[in-house]
Parts: structure tokens; C-alpha cells; sequence
């Protein structure tokens, strides 16, 4: 059979940049990683040929032996490593895996609380523009005057309006969230908790972020940020979820699983339990500490004032610029960032007074403490002078150096 190159060379040609680009720039997409190479054999295989409509052992199409294997230790091993007594692994996303508690546990115009996407909550947390906002009756909470989750109105606004479901996670709050206190403000107005744990999986994986897992009724999250799997969703619950939750997986919601993401996925998990991972998760987060306290001590203001996680928001105010401008300056240092909203932020959402970093895909690479601060500096490097050509391109040329000397996929 014919190379992708060799039967496509326009598409090919495509697909190579971005190889290159992914090589050549300093990602700083707090939600992005680099999967390893056996994940992506994993990905790339045959399963892709399979369908497997069911669960394992109890399927709507023949041939389907193998692949119960394939998903019973995905299931298994995710279990294992979170301290879960069900879990799904079917969720083509993270959003399908969000919709599919909701649609288990939720009607129309029942009322959620959510964290505020303006404070760093999830479109499919409650925001107007998504499905759950259109379909639920959407109260949200946020962060108090020090940036910080303000659980005590947070109490309050559960009390009075009796939320059928509460949710906690976010994907843009760099601070540790108390899983133990929502789960109490759950209980007492009889809600029921769901943690989206997306962003911190591969942290809580390490045991360096809570796990949210005993605390709540549903966790779900992606497998493909600092938990660092192939794109995709997974749900863990209580056992007593079980039923409920399969069927909205499927037929509710999806059809045939993707039987080599589940694989993938199952390799991810197995990575998840090396001494390896905990070693990388540790370094992630003395990363995020490294570049956070580097750009504030270059006169930038980080939003809660510090980090606990992989991620961070920088208000870039201080400077006089907005998170689009700086996004497009430091995109021209092979730099790559993604302009994000802060708290009571007075610019739009295509707009910004900030940007979102995270540590997750430069330590994969094998950035240390070293290489952030370099990182942090160079990103103020730009911010002080985001008009002057030359400087950028002094900054990009420092760029090109860092990155030739961390092959992502070796050498
Ligand atoms: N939940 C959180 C907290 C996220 O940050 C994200 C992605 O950014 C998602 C869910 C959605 O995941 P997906 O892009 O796989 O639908």
C-alpha cells in the first residue's frame, strides 16, 4: 500500500508543517502534550477497522473478542489508577463524556451549578453558547476578590437555589480545588456532584493534585492533556451509576466505540502507572512555578497569584496589552499561547486582557526548572517590545536554539 506521501503529497505536505511546527515552537497550550510513540501506534493500528457496538462481553456484532480484551483493560487499568469503582471509556471526547452524565441524570430546565467561564469554568460547564446552557437552567459560581474558588458563596447560591447538579473543574483555575467542601455543599442541598477533572488528570494520576474520585458521584475528563493519551473522553463513577451511565454512552449518545483510541488510551493508562509519570508530573509542576514566578518578578500579574497546577493565567494588563496582541506576537517567536479571558475581564472573549500557559508538552520534552525560566523570559522578552520586529525575531532565533537541542520525537 501506498505512503501518505506517495499517494497524497498535498495532504502530506500538510501533515509534515505541522510535524515540523510542533518540533520548531515552544507550546505553552496548557491543554496540549505529546503522546508517545506508542500511543500512536496504538492509534494508527488496525482497530480503527472494528465495530463494537456494547460493552465488552456484551456486544451487538460478532468478531468482537479481541477487542473486549482491549477495552476490559482500558477499563481496568483507569480504575486502578484513580481508585474508581465503574468506569467508561468510551466517550469520543470530553464533551461527549460531560453530555453523557447530563443527559443520564438531567432534564431540561433542571438547575446546574457551574464554575463561571468567565473565571475559568468549561463551555460545557453551563456556558449559553453550549448545549448545557441552552438546556439547563445554568447558575454559576466563581472566584472571590483574591482569585480564589469562594466556596462560602458558592454554599450560598446552592442553598438558595437547590441545584440539581453541582460541577466542579475548570480549564483555566490554576489553584487546587477542595473537592471534600463541594461535595458537602452538594450533599446539603441534596445535588449531585460531578468533577470534569479534564486539565489536572495526569496530576491527579501522580498523586501531586486531589484526587477528586472518592469525593464525588461522576468524574469524567479528557485523556489527552497532562494526561498525555490520545484525544478522548473517559466517566468514573460509583458503581450504583453504572447502568445509567453506559446507556447514555451508548445508545444514548454514540455509537460504535473507537476501538484503537480505546487502545490508545489503554496504553496512555498503562504510562500513567510508571515511577516515570510521577517524575514528569512533578516536573510539570515545578515548571508551572518556574515560569509563573519568572514572569511575575518581569512585572506581569498571575491571576490567584501563583500556581498549584500545570496552568496559570497572566494578566497582561500591567504591560498595556491584550491577550490577542500578545497571542500574535508571540506566535511570531514560535512561541504558542492561547489569549484567554481573567476574571472580570473588561475585553471580550476574541479579545482578552490575558493568556493561558502550561507546562504540560514542554516537559514532556524535557524542559527543566532551566529551560522555563529561559521560556518565561523570552515570552517577557517579547512582551516588552511587541511591535519591534527585531526584537521578535531575536526572540525566535533563541527559540530555534532551545528547541533544536529537545527533540520531540528524537532526533
Ligand atoms: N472539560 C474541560 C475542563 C476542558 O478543559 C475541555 C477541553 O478543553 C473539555 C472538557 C472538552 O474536551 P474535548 O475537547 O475533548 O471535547
Amino acid at each position: 500500500s501506498l505512503t501518505i506521501a506517495k499517494y497524497d503529497a498535498e495532504l502530506a505536505a500538510a501533515m509534515q508543517a505541522e510535524c515540523v511546527r510542533q518540533q520548531d515552537h515552544i507550546e505553552l497550550i496548557a491543554s496540549e502534550n505529546y503522546v508517545s510513540a506508542a500511543v500512536m501506534e496504538a492509534q494508527g493500528s488496525q482497530l480503527t477497522n472494528k465495530y463494537a457496538e456494547g460493552y465488552p462481553g456484551k456486544r451487538f456484532y460478532g468478531g468482537c473478542e479481541h477487542v473486549d480484551v482491549v477495552e476490559q483493560i482500558a477499563i481496568d487499568r483507569l480504575k486502578q489508577i484513580f481508585g474508581a469503582e465503574y468506569a467508561n471509556v468510551q466517550p469520543h471526547s470530553g464533551s461527549q463524556a460531560n453530555q453523557a452524565v447530563y443527559f443520564a441524570f438531567l432534564k431540561p430546565g433542571d438547575t446546574v451549578m457551574g464554575m463561571n467561564l468567565g473565571h475559568g469554568g468549561h463551555l460545557t460547564h453551563g456556558s449559553p453558547a453550549n448545549l448545557s446552557g441552552k438546556l439547563f437552567n445554568i447558575i454559576p459560581y466563581g472566584l472571590n476578590d483574591k482569585e480564589e474558588i469562594d466556596y462560602d458563596e458558592m454554599e450560598r447560591i446552592a442553598l438558595e437555589h437547590k441545584p440539581k447538579l453541582l460541577i466542579g473543574g475548570a480549564s483555566a483555575y490554576a489553584l487546587r480545588f477542595d473537592w471534600a467542601r463541594m461535595a458537602e455543599i452538594a450533599k446539603k442541598v441534596g445535588a449531585y456532584f460531578m468533577v470534569d477533572m479534564a486539565h489536572y488528570a495526569g496530576l491527579v494520576a501522580a498523586g501531586v493534585y486531589p484526587n477528586p474520585v472518592p469525593h464525588a458521584d461522576f468524574v469524567t475528563s479528557t485523556t489527552h492533556k497532562t494526561l498525555r493519551g490520545p484525544r478522548g473522553g473517559v466517566i468514573m463513577a460509583k458503581a450504583e451509576y453504572e447502568k445509567q451511565l453506559n446507556s447514555s454512552v451508548f445508545p444514548a449518545l454514540q455509537g460504535g466505540p473507537l476501538m484503537h483510541v480505546i487502545a490508545a488510551k489503554a496504553v496512555a493508562f498503562k504510562e500513567a502507572m510508571e515511577p516515570e509519570f510521577k517524575t514528569y508530573q512533578e516536573q510539570v509542576r515545578k515548571n508551572a512555578d518556574a515560569m509563573a514566578k519568572t514572569l511575575a518578578e518581569r512585572g506581569l500579574r498571575i491571576i490567584s497569584g501563583r500556581t498549584e497546577s500545570h496552568v496559570f493565567l497572566v494578566d497582561l494588563r500591567p504591560k498595556g496589552l491584550t491577550g490577542k496582541a500578545a497571542d500574535a506576537a508571540l506566535g511570531k517567536a514560535h512561541i504558542t499561547v492561547n489569549k484567554n479571558s481573567i476574571p472580570n475581564d473588561p475585553e471580550s472573549p476574541f479579545v482578552t486582557s490575558g493568556i493561558r500557559i502550561g507546562s504540560p508538552a514542554i516537559t514532556t520534552r524535557g524542559f527543566k526548572e532551566e529551560e522555563a525560566i529561559l521560556v518565561a523570559n523570552l515570552i517577557a522578552d517579547v512582551l516588552d517590545k511587541p511591535e519591534d520586529e527585531a526584537n521578535i525575531a531575536a526572540v525566535a532565533a533563541k527559540v530555534t536554539a532551545l528547541t533544536a537541542r529537545f527533540p520531540v520525537y528524537g532526533a
